[in-house]
């Protein structure tokens, strides 16, 4: 039982198109969008893009949460880029903040010590932005009513039509989470995280999926080999995150305090998550046309990419060395 400090009224708000009062979805499912106000002209220009090439035709809601409170103006333009209805939700201290069990000297010399050899090493901000991501977005009240959710971020593109509805495929599956670009991380803000990930599965072996796919991410020699699902772009199921296996692992992981010691991001974390708790077939790679710079995903299908896409196959990340879905797509049965 966590202390929580949510938002009086006045930081959160629902604007409601008319329009849509009497509209139903197949899934109850949101874009969640954490964004600053800063943020306003990128976001338009991608959730553009995403109204265009698949919401305009399914008008889902949108959910935007920010640690400060959102601006009129801010407000209004979502308001004007989006079909669906849209909720903007503040984040409370307590979910963005360096928990007071962590050694705050010790952490800020990490941070200088880290500072420009890796992105973001000297940022304590963040850090705390992969915290929220990691343990606390699925746990916002504006989230309460969905099911699914998937996260858009200012700056991204979505590169190709989208011809159907990727929420109400991993429903009718019974699919948990699904990516469309994968990578590998900086060494340098997980070097304890894998041993973490294994002192938890120590104390808590009856919550390690039988048939995981750890594998996927294990070295020969048994190391966390860095690969990650890149968690900008995610569809997944919030029944996931909400479960006892993953609050178990992200309070073990808080704890430890590595999202301040080290700069543990919220990719590895939910892949490990992932890797842990979920079957192959409970995983899905999302073809979709999307670029976070630097890296994109391009619809590998000749004909849908010449009809329906703006992208390069060649560039897509599929085709980088340090992409996993490859090996992720290939992964055979488990040994275990
Ligand atoms: P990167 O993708 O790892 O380079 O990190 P980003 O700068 O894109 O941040 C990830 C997400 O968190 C984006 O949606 C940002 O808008 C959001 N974000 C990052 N830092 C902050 C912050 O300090 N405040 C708020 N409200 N959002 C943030
Ligand atoms: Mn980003």
């Amino acid at each position: 039982a966590r202390a929580l400090a949510y938002a009086p009224a006045d930081l959160c708000e629902s604007r409601l198109k008319p329009a849509n009062a009497n509209l139903t979805h197949p899934v109850r499912a949101a874009f969640v969008v954490l964004a600053r106000n800063s943020e306003l002209h990128t976001l338009r220009a991608s959730i553009r893009q995403l109204e265009d090439q698949f919401n305009a035709r399914h008008r889902y809601p949108y959910v935007f949460l920010n640690d400060e409170p959102f601006t009129a103006e801010f407000k209004q333009a979502m308001e004007w880029a989006t079909t669906g209805d849209c909720h903007f939700g503040f984040v409370p201290y307590e979910h963005w903040s360096m928990p007071p069990w962590v050694d705050r000297p010790r952490a800020l010399w990490a941070m200088r010590a880290m500072g420009a050899t890796v992105p973001y090493g000297g940022s304590e901000s963040y850090r705390k932005m992969c915290r929220f991501e990691s343990g606390f977005f699925y746990r916002h009240p504006l989230l309460d009513e969905y099911d699914y959710y998937w996260r858009v971020e200012p700056g991204v593109e979505f590169t190709c039509a989208i011809p159907y509805d990727p929420f109400k495929y991993l429903a009718d599956t019974g699919k948990l989470y699904g990516f469309a670009i994968s990578l590998r991380e900086f060494p340098a803000t997980v070097r304890t995280l894998w041993a973490t990930t294994n002192a938890f599965r120590a104390a808590y072996p009856e919550y390690i999926a039988a048939n995981n796919t750890l594998r996927w991410l294990t070295t020969p020699g048994g190391e966390y080999n860095m690969c990650h699902f890149w968690s900008n772009m995610e569809i997944a199921s919030l029944a996931f995150f909400r479960s006892p296996e993953y609050e178990a692992y992200f309070d073990f992981l808080d704890r430890a305090g590595g999202f301040f010691l080290e700069r543990w991001g919220d990719a590895p974390v939910h892949s490990l998550a992932v890797a842990m708790f979920l079957r192959k077939s409970q995983v899905h790679f999302f073809d979709i046309g999307y670029h976070h710079p630097p890296f994109q995903n391009c619809p590998t299908d000749p004909e849908f990419n010449a009809r329906h896409c703006f992208c390069n196959q060649n560039r897509s990340a599929i085709h980088n060395s340090d992409s996993c879905t490859r090996a992720w797509l290939e992964l055979g049965p488990s040994n275990a």
